[in-house]
């Protein structure tokens, strides 16, 4: 499928360099990201509302009263990218897992290159709803940056970085600089997130790789109650390496810095139980919500990072 523009207002009548800019995104043609991001930044310009729709499941689902209301009186532009080819590949260069972020999580679940070098992410988006993964995209879970976002959790874990395009050129965020960043990248207005490059594990000799992905969930089965990702080597009783990162467990994405420095700085057989609580309690800010409770969000944080920890002792 190509990028398509669907023009909802018929009393819209576009300026000369919009109806231009447009035009490169007519039905049927595939336009690369800069005509993508012309056709968005002309619309921006004349004020024209504009929708940047990759899978649609969460875009479509999380509009307030107050949007919808407004694109009664004044339907916006709705710029389709899902299948997109630029935002579509699944490949491996100088030691980076690259991936498009128009994948899915269906193709994430089934591709075999992920599966070797990203289990975490393949595991991931098993736990997809079926009906959701054939058209949820890793863009879309990334551009929110909901707290409970699956796929965001896996990358900062894995120490992802994120690849975005804008006027200015692309440019590459952590995980952790794209968390703190600013907002204006949720509207996808201003810059598209176009790649996601995940770094290969570095080989220790007699080194062990430890993988862990629990999402525990709310009663329909997919929202996460709480998820923790973690992504470590083990070289004798020590992890030399140690990703690890939390949904739903505070605003945003938790990376969990405590925790790992903890695992960092210690033989795993001499980490005790009460310093990984204390550490896991530093690191989040559990919230009430309707899907769970503070204080039981709490309770299974520390319970999975202790699970994790007992995985990677007899690891
Ligand atoms: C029934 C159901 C089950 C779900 N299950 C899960 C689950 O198990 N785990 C989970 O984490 N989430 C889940 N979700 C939430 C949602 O499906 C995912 O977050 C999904 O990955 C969103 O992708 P999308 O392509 O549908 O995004 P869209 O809805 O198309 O877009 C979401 C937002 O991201 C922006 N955007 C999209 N792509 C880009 C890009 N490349 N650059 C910049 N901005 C972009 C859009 O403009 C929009 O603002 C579920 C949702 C539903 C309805």
């Amino acid at each position: 499928m190509k990028a398509r523009v669907k023009r909802l207002s018929s009393a819209l009548q576009p300026e000369p360099s919009l109806r231009a800019a447009l035009e490169k995104l007519e039905l049927g043609r595939v336009p690369d990201v800069a005509a993508l991001l012309d056709a968005i930044y002309s619309l921006a310009v004349q004020d024209q509302p504009v929708v940047l729709l990759a899978g649609g499941t969460d875009f479509l689902l999380s509009q307030p009263p107050e949007t919808l209301s407004d694109w009664a009186t004044r339907p916006p532009f709705v710029i389709d990218i899902a299948g997109m080819p630029e935002l579509c590949g699944l490949r491996m260069v100088d030691g980076f897992l690259q991936l498009g972020t128009g994948v899915t999580f269906e193709q994430i679940a089934a591709a075999e290159l992920v599966g070797s070098h990203a289990p975490l992410l393949s595991a991931a988006a098993r736990g997809f709803d079926s009906q959701i993964a054939p058209r949820a995209t890793l863009g879309g879970n990334v551009a929110k940056r909901a707290a409970h976002a699956d796929g965001l959790a896996v990358l900062g874990a894995l120490d992802a970085e994120l690849v975005l395009t804008g006027r200015d050129g692309p440019r590459s965020l952590s995980v952790e600089q794209f968390l703190n960043s600013d907002e204006r990248v949720e509207t996808a207005l201003d810059e598209l997130i176009d790649r996601i490059d995940l770094p290969l594990p570095i080989d220790f000799d007699g080194g062990t790789r430890v993988n862990y992905w629990r999402k525990v969930v709310d009663a329909r089965g997919w929202i996460s109650k709480v998820a923790l990702a973690a992504s470590a080597t083990k070289v004798g009783g020590e992890l030399v390496r140690c990703g690890l990162a939390m949904a739903s467990v505070g605003p945003r994405t938790a990376l969990m810095t405590r925790t790992r420095e903890l695992f960092l700085s210690t033989p795993l057989a001499r980490i005790r139980t009460q310093a990984i609580e204390k550490a896991v309690d530093a690191d989040i800010a559990p919230l009430t919500d309707a899907v769970s409770t503070s204080v039981y969000r709490a309770h299974v944080a520390r319970a999975l990072v202790v699970q994790f920890h007992q995985q990677a002792l007899v690891a």
